[in-house]
């Protein structure tokens, strides 16, 4: 250990240990990891609340760890980000998002499926060459622009603004759409919103929670609906868990939705049945 620097080693704290030496183990297998393909998305489905058809997924990663078993973000993002291994990962689960994306496409070329949205984290959109990345993964799997959403944080958006709207706007040239996520978690203000070049807002679940309870929350809620519609921009609601939610989110003209009501995320193959079965409910 360091010598005489009391203020950094004090007390042997054996639980602050074990969470290093986990961390340290995480970080260490990330690597394999991805050589081994072991990150893989699984799909949640996105709803439009006027029509009940399922008309996008959201990929989120999931570890196949093999001696641990499927791992969700929880467990490893943290570390990802600090290593620098999230760059990678992102890149491997847009590229599976993209191929499952194309052959649900090709397989019924008249499915409700119009996008699939995948997270990027700030990390992975400021390396640069990341436009280029995205092209040419759009290529390799035969995917169309307009089939991609691109999910990126509030933070990002505001922070460093001048490369990283260079980037958006190059990407929205392209046919992208990008979404901020977890929206009205963080500080942009309601109206600098109109001149960030972005298409869709992705309502925190904080939002959501209590929207039948707290008629501030509710008042929120469709405020930031009504406002959005004004500005041409989409909303997905996020972590809708039951149907009084669904309904008063329609009743606002919330246009989107997405939570357990409706599905966790799944494997693909349960996304292709809960698409046909919602086609054929109606
Ligand atoms: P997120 O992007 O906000 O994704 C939504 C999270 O909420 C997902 O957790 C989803 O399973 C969960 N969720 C959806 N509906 C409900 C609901 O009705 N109730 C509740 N309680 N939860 C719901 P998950 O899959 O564990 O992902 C956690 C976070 O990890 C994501 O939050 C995202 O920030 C990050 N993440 C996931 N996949 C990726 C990825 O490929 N790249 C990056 N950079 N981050 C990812
Ligand atoms: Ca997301
Ligand atoms: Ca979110
Ligand atoms: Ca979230």
């Amino acid at each position: 250990a360091k010598g005489g620097d009391k203020g950094t080693w004090q007390r042997y704290q054996p639980e602050l240990h074990g969470a290093m030496v986990q961390r340290l183990e995480i970080r260490a297998a990330l690597h394999e990891a991805i050589e081994g393909g072991q990150f893989r998305p699984m799909f949640q489905p996105i709803v439009d609340l006027h029509t009940g058809l399922i008309a996008g997924v959201e990929a989120l990663v999931r570890w196949e760890h093999p001696a641990r078993g499927l791992l969700g973000p929880f467990h490893f993002i943290e570390v990802a980000e600090e290593s620098g291994a999230i760059v990678a990962i992102g890149m491997s689960v847009l590229r599976a998002a993209l191929s499952q994306f194309t052959r649900w496409k090709t397989d019924d070329p008249s499915t409700s499926l119009r996008y699939v949205s995948v997270n990027v984290s700030a990390r992975q959109f400021r390396t640069p060459g990341f436009v280029d990345q995205v092209r040419e993964a759009l290529a390799e799997a035969g995917a169309r622009p307009e089939w991609l959403l691109l999910e990126i944080t509030e933070s990002l958006v505001l922070r460093d603004a001048d490369q990283v709207w260079d980037d958006l706007r190059a990407l929205r040239a392209m046919g992208i759409r990008i979404a901020i996520d977890d929206f009205g978690t963080g500080y942009s203000s309601l109206s600098y919103l109109r001149q960030m070049p972005v298409d869709v807002l992705k309502l925190d679940k904080s939002f959501i929670d209590d929207i039948l309870s707290s008629d501030q929350q509710h008042t929120m809620v469709d405020t930031i609906v009504t406002l959005a519609r004004n500005l041409d921009l989409a909303v997905v609601a996020e972590g809708i868990e039951d149907a009084g939610q669904r309904d008063a989110l329609a009743r606002m003209g919330c246009p989107y939705g997405q939570g357990y009501l409706f599905s966790k995320p799944v494997w693909p193959g349960e996304i292709t049945e809960l698409v046909r079965g919602v086609l054929t409910d109606i």
